[in-house]
């Protein structure tokens, strides 16, 4: 065995020719040159052959009895297993060859007998790589289409989703934030119609604070990859309020960077929501009014003496309750100013004796905690009222008092920054981790959930705060180093009107 006949063959290669010796001479050269021959004198048997085991090439007599080598030619071209098989011609340079049959025939090319071993080996080479680059492309081809095929099924599914969800769902530019496309779920809850919003910007469909709230999700998305339920409120297109929960994530649309921008509007769970609470609270009132007046009455000793256990009981009793009422109190307090049943009633005042006011009514809570309270405040005449910024800074102290390990510090500063007032309370406590700062002056939003039950809080303090900071057209924000403690600053107008 020759060496070569070690290799995997370079080429399969079928050799058509009734005469054995030219058989013969074609199979051993293309042997010798690492190619796997197969010979056969017999168009019949070829096709069967060629069938059975599709061969790389052909190369085919012309001249042969039975069926000639056109009509070979012809029935390898009728079917699909031996269609795209190259078939060179071979004939005798005597030979009567019709070239343009042999091309019609579906022949790629020919050569003469006797033919000259480079000329054949040429020929082979060109039509077997131009055979395997033509594989190539179709293998290149049918792969491509697949992934259109799987592309458009892709875009057809999402099409599909846009149109039909319930959630309004709006697509904008990144660079420009211009809509170009929006559901028609976005166009009945905004009243817009579809012409209105596409090509807009952002800011001409959603208002000032939503915008703001949107650029900050676009801008958090583009390090982390999307941005779930940022709470904002939606005005629509007759000036409606709603409230709205905002989804975005970054797609590529026609090669440009897009928001999809998902909502979910909450306007009616939140005022279902907060109808159910306040019904709770109001009907909680009478009862609990009367529990305590009843505890208060057994704690006199008007009924009679109580044991030392049940005096100790008692006690668990009225602190329980009056914790009950503070909370209900606090929530009709939030809900009556949320609904604008409760007035600001600003008067032009001095801020230090108010600031003075509300650290000396913290002193005791403060001595009792071992937290020093410290004050420094400018001069400052300022328009507030009075009553309602005490409520909010004695909140503050409370919990910066609450929240700070005895031996620890909570001052509260105020300074004049132009025509706006800087207050600053700044403890040495536990601090707040990132994820809560802003989280906390939400209702009922604590760091930790057994923060109410072990501080005596209600949960409601900071929401009631920034309630009635913003009506004073101020703002309520922190910041908080975690085992450090934390600065809440309030800055207000001098001179707000409500
Ligand atoms: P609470 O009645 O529970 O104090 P607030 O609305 O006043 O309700 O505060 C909400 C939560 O914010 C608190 O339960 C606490 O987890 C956190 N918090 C508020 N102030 C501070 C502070 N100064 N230091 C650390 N955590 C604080």
């Amino acid at each position: 065995m020759s060496k070569e006949q070690n290799h995997t063959p370079k080429a399969d290669i079928l050799a058509i020719d009734d005469t054995p010796e030219n058989l013969a001479l074609l199979s051993q050269m293309l042997t010798e040159k690492g190619y796997k021959v197969r010979s056969v004198t017999k168009g019949s048997t070829a096709l069967r052959g060629a069938k059975a085991a599709p061969p790389d090439l052909i190369l085919l007599d012309v001249k042969m009895p039975e069926m000639n080598g056109y009509e070979v030619c012809q029935e390898l071209k009728a079917d699909d297993r031996t269609r795209n098989i190259p078939v060179i011609f071979i004939s005798a340079l005597g030979d009567v060859f019709d070239k343009v049959k042999a091309f019609q025939a579906g022949g790629v090319d020919y050569i003469t007998k006797p033919f000259q071993v480079e000329e054949v080996l040429a020929r082979l080479d060109t039509h077997l790589t131009i055979r395997n680059l033509q594989l190539q492309l179709e293998a290149q081809n049918r792969q491509l289409q697949q992934e259109i095929a799987e592309k458009t099924a892709a875009e057809d599914k999402f099409a599909k989703v846009f149109r039909a969800c319930p959630n309004p769902i709006a697509i904008a530019t990144c660079q420009e934030g211009r809509f170009v496309e929006v559901n028609n779920s976005f166009l009945q809850m905004s009243g817009y119609l579809e012409a209105e919003v596409i090509g807009k910007n952002i800011n001409q469909i959603y208002s000032l604070s939503a915008s703001e709230i949107y650029y900050q999700a676009l801008q958090k998305s583009q390090s982390q990859g999307f941005v779930r339920n940022q709470e904002l409120e939606f005005q629509t297109k007759s000036g409606q309020i709603k409230t709205v929960l905002l989804s975005l994530e970054l797609i590529e649309l026609g090669g440009t960077k897009c928001t999809l921008q998902i909502l979910n509007d909450i306007t009616e769970r939140k005022r279902l929501e907060n109808e159910f609470i306040s019904l709770v609270s109001h009907e909680l009132r009478t009862p609990m009014s009367s529990t305590i007046g009843a505890l208060d009455l057994l704690n006199s000793g008007q009924l009679g003496t109580l044991s030392d256990r049940g005096k100790q009981i008692l006690q668990v009793a009225i602190r329980n309750t009056e914790r009950l009422i503070r909370l209900v109190n606090d929530i009709l307090d939030l809900e009556r100013m949320k609904s604008g049943k409760i007035a600001l009633q600003p008067v032009k005042c001095d801020l230090e004796p108010l600031l003075l006011q509300a650290t000396e009514t913290m002193q005791a809570m403060a001595e009792k905690a071992q937290v020093q309270l410290q004050l420094e405040a400018d001069a400052i005449e300022i328009k507030v009222d009075p009553d309602r910024l005490l409520q909010t800074l004695t909140n503050l102290l409370s919990n910066g008092i609450k929240f700070t390990e005895p031996g620890g510090t909570v001052k509260l500063k105020a300074e004049i920054d132009g025509d706006r007032c800087h207050i600053t309370l700044r403890d040495t406590g536990r601090g707040i981790p990132p994820d809560k700062l802003q989280s906390i002056f939400e209702r009922f939003q604590q760091v930790d959930a057994s923060d109410s039950r072990s501080k005596g809080g209600t949960g409601l303090g900071l929401a009631i705060c920034r309630h009635i900071v913003e009506r004073h057209n101020g703002k309520i924000w922190v910041e908080s180093v975690l085992g450090k403690g934390s600065i809440f600053h309030i800055d207000l107008p001098l001179m707000a009107e409500e």
